[in-house]
């Protein structure tokens, strides 16, 4: 079975409704229609009370999809694809295709939904304000107070500063930011998430005894889903210094086509444009060898104007001058030989045939991963 349901699109993306939703739609129902309303608006007829009711749950669902659209509008801004926003039980989650690649963009998009739930408070509470002043019906009026209520609670319970919520995002960010690293951010904020959500668990169940049953269970079962999705993040960020001993076949980078001796520079620039990935295109010799390759940075040597001209020949590097790894060699061994951080390349070459290329900058992703 389906685990959720899809409404529509909002903005390009997919919205889609767990089922879990619809209990917390019951429960907000009949706390709205026999509870609070009929307090704050005494003697109108059931009816109004039920309407209201009904009115306010879908207020409710859409006071969720306008916190996630908050997310996803900045992560569409800053380059990051919202693949869909689902509502759940403990409320909504914009997916993101990936993280976003700078921590300043990481806190706007976390920063985003909290925002949006402050402006839907906002709109509510002019609202609420205009139906008192004209002595209007006092069923809405009880109803828009609510909407400011659930807003508010929405904005300030997402910025708790426990990673994966939003306000742990921005902590993450922030550290992110002081430290120049993700993952060493990510795991202080999850473990930080984990403590904060420990702290909830405990209030819950103090609540749970001593205030009310229900308020507790609920805090007890946001707390330890917290600390779930905390001590995932946590796991997920442990360095693996195993990693370094993983032979650098894994990272290699493929090649882009090679080019023959009768090819020109503008030839060469239209393949290098279509295999970003790669630092030089192979170049074949007559006899459909590869001894040489043509470097990405060789290009700027040649004016735009003559490149329709100019022949590859002249660019060329020869195979055997080059730094040169073998695909069982591992990374730290390969970091050893050719040092770290630097721009390098090296091509890969196995039985003398040239198969792939391995790229610096790889080799710092994988130390990264390791070691910090
Ligand atoms: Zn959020």
């Amino acid at each position: 079975m389906r685990t959720h349901l899809t409404l529509g699109r909002l903005l390009g993306v997919p919205i889609g409704i767990n089922w879990g939703v619809i209990g917390v739609a019951v429960l907000l129902f009949w706390s709205l229609a026999f509870v609070s309303l009929p307090n704050v608006a005494p003697s109108h007829p059931t009816s109004a009370y039920w309407f209201a009711g009904a009115i306010g749950v879908v207020a409710f669902l859409v006071s969720l999809v306008v916190h996630e659209l908050g997310h996803s509008y900045v992560a569409q801004r800053n380059d990051v694809r919202v693949v869909e926003i689902t509502l759940w039980l403990f409320g909504g989650v914009a997916k993101l295709e990936g993280d976003a690649d700078d921590p300043g963009a990481e806190w706007r998009i976390a920063a985003a939904g909290p925002l949006a739930s402050g402006l839907v408070a906002a709109v509510a509470f002019a609202a609420a304000r205009g139906v008192d002043a004209v002595g209007g019906n006092r069923v809405l009026y009880g109803l828009l107070v609510w909407l400011v209520a659930i807003n508010v609670v929405l904005a300030v319970s997402n910025l708790l500063p426990a990673f994966p919520l939003d306000g742990g995002r921005m902590l993450r960010a922030v550290l992110w930011r002081r430290r120049g690293h993700k993952t060493p951010a990510t795991r202080l904020a999850s473990m930080i998430g984990q403590l904060l959500a420990a702290g909830l668990v405990g209030a819950g169940v103090y609540a749970w005894l001593r205030v009310s049953w229900w308020t507790g269970l609920w805090t007890v079962a946001l707390g330890a889903f917290l600390f779930f999705a905390a001590r995932m993040e946590w796991s997920a960020a442990q360095p693996r210094p195993e990693l370094l001993d993983e032979s650098i076949a894994v990272i290699a980078r493929p090649l882009p086509p090679a080019l023959g001796p009768a090819s020109t520079v503008a030839e060469l620039e239209r393949t290098l444009e279509a295999s970003p990935w790669a630092p030089f295109v192979p170049l074949v010799d007559a006899s459909g060898d590869v001894s040489a390759v043509l470097p990405r940075e060789s290009i700027a040597r040649i004016p735009p104007a003559q490149r329709s001209v100019v022949p590859v020949r002249s660019l060329s590097m020869p195979l055997v001058g080059l730094p040169r790894v073998r695909p069982g060699e591992t990374v730290a061994e390969v970091a050893d030989r050719l040092g770290r951080g630097s721009h390098w390349w090296a091509v890969v070459v196995d039985g003398g045939e040239l198969t792939s290329v391995l790229v610096a900058e790889d080799v710092e992703t994988v130390f990264d991963l390791a070691t910090t």
